[in-house]
């Protein structure tokens, strides 16, 4: 059905290891400029055409690079959002800091962020969220067979977190002893603890899951119950774009896409 193409990355000096592209995904639909909501409201655009997303690579299985193509859940969910738009999607991969404060969208970098990002109070001061599209909660990872199945055993060591997210939040207020190495991205996390540059790292379970499946000399040793909920953001005051992605997501729920997605993404769980 699409064929999404990424253009080259592009070098930037955010951080050392850091890396943004520009990617771009496309679904070979026409292009409007605004497009009607259904409740009469309009919806602005960035870019004519284009359904622009901001997140931030990789964050498997909700958003990597497959070859030459951005793949995953959130892709897959914002693309039901453009193609009801009759636009198609565009994808800008940025620092997480810049999505989770509203600066990138504040900044009209995209029209939204889909970024396997919690709705939190202090997020939804600067943005936006849609209603939750997705359920997570915080996990551990460390190498199969460690001992560090909790914050408590993890005192006087290493534990990665990644910058800006909920997770190192979590680890900041529980992990009293545990030393925090921080992380701009998931895979440099996740390769810190094969290394073992750290002894354990937190991040969501969806991603740690995945990883474990594919990288079996880890293990996800311990689930902490934060009852986050993922949503899409928006510009604060963006309503039009906000209700229309909750009409949307709200049909796929009903009418089987969603549970398409989340088997075609998530084959191993349990439960949604
Ligand atoms: N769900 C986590 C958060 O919102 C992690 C998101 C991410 O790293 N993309 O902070």
């Amino acid at each position: 059905m699409s064929a999404r193409t990424v253009l080259p990355l592009v070098k930037t000096v955010t951080t050392v290891t850091a890396l943004t592209a520009l990617v771009l995904v496309t679904t070979g639909c026409t292009s409007t400029k605004t497009a009607g909501s259904g409740g009469g409201s309009q919806i602005s655009l960035v870019t004519e055409g284009k359904l622009t997303t901001c997140t931030h690579l990789p964050y498997e299985p909700f958003q990597f690079r497959k070859g030459n193509e951005v793949v995953g859940f959130d892709v897959d969910i914002v693309d039901l959002v453009a193609k009801d738009l009759k636009v198609t999607q565009e994808i800008v991969d940025t620092p997480f800091e810049g999505i989770q404060t509203g600066e990138d969208l504040n900044a009209g970098k995209c029209d939204l962020a889909a970024a396997g990002m919690t709705i939190t109070p202090v997020r939804e001061q600067n943005l936006d969220f849609s209603g939750p599209y997705f359920d997570a909660t915080q996990a551990l990872i460390a190498k199969k067979g460690s001992p560090y199945i909790s914050l408590a055993s993890l005192k006087g060591k290493k534990l990665g977190v990644q910058q800006g997210t909920t997770g190192e939040t979590y680890a900041k207020k529980n992990g009293a002893g545990v030393e925090t190495v921080q992380f701009e991205d998931v895979a440099l996390l996740l390769t810190a603890v094969k290394t073992g540059q750290v002894d354990a790292a937190i991040n969501d379970n969806g991603v740690l899951f995945e990883y474990v499946r594919k990288n079996a000399d880890t293990a996800v040793t311990a689930e902490f119950d934060t009852g986050e909920k993922y949503g899409i953001a928006v510009r604060t005051g963006n309503t039009a774009l906000r209700k229309k992605i909750d009409e949307v997501v709200k049909a796929a729920r009903a009418d089987g896409r969603y549970d398409a997605l989340y088997k075609k993404w998530f084959p191993a769980a349990p439960k949604k």
